[in-house]
């Protein structure tokens, strides 16, 4: 039997469809046409278990052959074969309605034109000028077939000779796809695609190493493992065997912290190994990271739409013939087998975890620091993992204890509520910068947590949102008297001329530093507490935090760095400094405050009159009269300013307490830094 043809009802458009928008992916004609060996195998192998084919199955092995000189590739195999009618049937009968406009609405999306039209077998037409076809039906009395096209939709099939039940696919590669006649590149898409499906796959002999140089040795070059680890039964494995497939599929990564192996065939098909990485920094370097499978067949790399988007962190193989595989990203997103995957999956993790976590402890604590980052991306970006992970995630403190939120809301909550009944948990970010913050804090009794993670900014205000009457407050925000408020703090016994003074003395001997503000502030904070104390408001340092994160809030970022300096009246040296400004300035200052004085009530006259009256009533007179007196005031307290600046300049004791407590912060630096090491070692002297 001869036969010649048009392919398929509006074939006319399957051509230029292959050759002209599937040109993104020509590389997954091999896996198009090796997968189709692989069924092919599969189903006679089948049809021998049900006893339909009675013959010699033989050896099922596909084998691949890369002619550079005729410029082809062959896919061989031993399966089931086809007739002419199934020729006909599967290879030039191809579903195809309404190509024009499906074509208009996914000529950038190959992948979708593939899989909806079952277009495998001509995705070969991507790369060849002409493909043939040699088939040999394992029906009793079926004629080998050969059927050949020259990417035109005229076709040929004529009756031919073959030995075996089986199947040729021979690709006569086109110019402009020579690259694909080489047999490095065919090596490295057999292990892209190929590398884990269930038939073994022949290309070319094993090589070895002889005399200088690599020859082929008798043996077969098997490319792939027909039984990887997610295929088999977790009870036949081991752990050295999870950790050698990991190494297998990535090897220059470190050891995984536990793995899951995902079993499931009900409602949908799903198996897999998914490994906890180690990691500690960086959402973004270890992104993408999840082989996806289908049947054994490599898919894709790229799974986000298919495992929740926190889940993308973890590394392994997922392998679904239910996820939809060769359709746009949209499409699965919506799709509804995948969303209960996805959901199943976060299950499956948590339940993992929690499991770890409740056998295993000490294992779970000494983990934590690589599996923080992924929990806690989990709970920041999806709900139901929040509550699972509520009830295993760490917080751990600044001498390494781990908790979790249970038992650390117990351990703080007598000590650390405050007046409004507020539970105040304190953190540090760094014990180093932050060191004598932490020991004040520790002198009261209290607990300070580490949150030094890339995460631990978000992490605070979701848990600000979860956990009642609760706020998180840096260690260094605040006097820690102010940070948990017991009652009302010591009284402030300051007179308004002293309060002018010390305001004047420090303000003036600050660092003047680019987008840095200072504010004097006073406090009774007892003997024993430092003198000098910077903090910068909670509030503020965390809008900047997040604006450095997150485009759209410049505007914090753009705001000075503010910070308070708070003395502290109770202290000795405190004390000391006003007394010597007292004995240093009264002569030059009382006068100066006194004329202050007399001008400001002059002021204040002035503006109650013209108060009362609208703004046109008011005399010329008037007006320059406030205008003088105002002047006058500016002057008269530039000049308090000043004598109050020359006091404080050339005292040391103002210069050590303020560099003693820019210390503190990290913030003395440079020359600052070796200036007062110098004047320190002055003063001991
Ligand atoms: P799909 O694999 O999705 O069915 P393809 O376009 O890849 O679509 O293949 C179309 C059909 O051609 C297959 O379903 C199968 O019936 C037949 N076929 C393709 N390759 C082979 C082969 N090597 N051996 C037997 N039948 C084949
Ligand atoms: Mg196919």
């Amino acid at each position: 039997m001869s036969k010649q043809g048009n392919i398929g009802v509006t074939s006319e458009n399957i051509f230029p469809i292959i050759k002209k928008f599937l040109y993104s992916d020509h590389e997954i004609f091999l896996r198009e046409i090796v997968s189709n060996a692989v069924d092919a195998t599969q189903k006679l192998k089948t049809l021998a278990s049900v006893g339909e084919f009675k013959g010699e199955l033989g050896e099922q092995v596909i084998h691949i052959t890369l002619d550079e000189k005729a410029g082809t590739i062959v896919v061989s195999d031993n399966g089931l074969g086809m007739t002419a009618e199934e020729i006909d049937k599967y290879i030039n009968q191809i579903a195809f309605s309404g190509a024009e406009e499906f074509v208009e609405k996914y000529k950038n999306d190959s992948a979708s034109i593939i899989g909806h039209f079952g277009l495998g077998f001509y995705s070969t037409f991507m790369v060849s000028k002409k493909v043939e076809i040699v088939t040999r039906s394992y029906k009793e009395g079926a004629v080998p077939m050969r059927w050949s096209c020259e990417g035109n939709p005229e076709y040929k099939l004529e009756e031919t000779t073959r030995n075996h039940i089986g199947t040729d696919i021979i690709l006569h590669i086109d110019d402009e796809n020579k690259d694909f006649l080489d047999k490095d590149k065919i090596s490295g898409l057999l292990k892209k695609y190929c590398r884990f499906l269930p038939v073994p796959i022949v290309f070319g002999k094993r090589q070895e190493w002889k005399n200088g140089k690599y020859v082929d040795t008798d043996e077969d070059n098997i490319v792939n493992e027909t039984k990887p680890a997610w295929t088999r039964k977790p009870a036949e494995l081991t752990d050295e065997d999870y950790k050698k497939f990991y190494r297998d599929l990535y090897p220059m990564s470190e050891e995984p912290l536990f793995w899951i192996h995902l079993n499931v065939d009900y409602p949908f098909n799903l198996t897999g190994i998914l490994y906890f990485p180690r990691v500690k920094n960086n959402l973004e370097l270890n992104r993408n990271k999840i082989q996806l499978y289908s049947n054994q067949v490599f898919v894709t790399d790229s799974v986000e739409g298919i495992v929740p988007e926190f889940l993308t962190l973890l590394h392994g193989v997922l392998d679904s013939p239910d996820i939809p595989l060769n359709v746009s990203r949209s499409y699965l997103q919506s799709d509804q087998n995948v969303k209960k995957i996805s959901g199943h999956i976060t299950k499956k993790v948590a339940d993992r975890l929690e499991d770890i976590f409740k056998n295993d402890r000490p294992q779970f604590e000494e983990k934590w620091d690589s599996l923080k980052l992924f929990i806690q991306y989990g709970m920041l970006s999806d709900e139901k993992f929040y509550d699972r992970a509520a009830k295993f995630a760490l917080l751990k403190d600044i001498d390494g204890t781990n908790f979790t939120f249970e038992e650390y809301k117990k351990l703080i909550k007598d000590s650390q509520t405050d007046k409004d009944n507020q539970l105040i948990y304190i953190y540090s970010s760094s014990t180093e910068d932050q060191y004598s913050y932490i020991q004040n804090a520790k002198d009261k009794g209290y607990s300070v947590l580490l949150m030094d993670g890339q995460l631990d900014v978000h992490v605070i205000g979701h848990l600000e949102q979860k956990f009642e009457n609760t706020r998180f407050v840096r260690v260094d925000s605040d006097t820690i008297d102010n940070i948990i408020r017991k009652g009302d703090n010591g009284k402030v016994d300051l007179s308004e001329e002293q309060r002018t003074a010390l305001q004047g003395i420090f303000k003036s001997q600050m660092p003047k530093l680019e987008k840095m503000e200072f504010n004097v502030a006073f406090e009774a904070l007892g003997e024993n507490t430092n003198p000098v104390l910077l903090t910068q408001s909670e509030y503020m340092r965390r809008m900047r935090e997040m604006s450095a994160m997150q485009p759209g809030m410049s505007f914090y970022g753009e705001m000075p760095d503010s910070f308070n300096v708070t003395l502290n009246i109770n202290h000795p040296l405190v004390k000391k400094v006003l007394a010597d400004e007292e004995a240093a300035c009264a002569e030059h200052l009382s006068p100066v405050l006194a004329d202050i004085k007399g001008w400001e009530a002059r002021q204040s006259d002035l503006y109650d009159k013209q108060d009362k009256k609208k703004s046109e009533d008011v005399a010329d007179a008037e007006k320059e009269d406030l205008e003088n007196t105002n002047k006058k005031l500016e002057e008269l307290r530039n000049q308090r300013d000043q004598i109050l600046s020359d006091f404080a300049s050339n005292n040391k004791l103002v210069h050590e307490l303020i560099d003693l407590a820019l210390l503190s912060n990290g913030l003395l630096k440079g020359e600052a830094l070796s200036r007062f090491i110098k004047r320190s070692i002055q003063m001991i002297g």
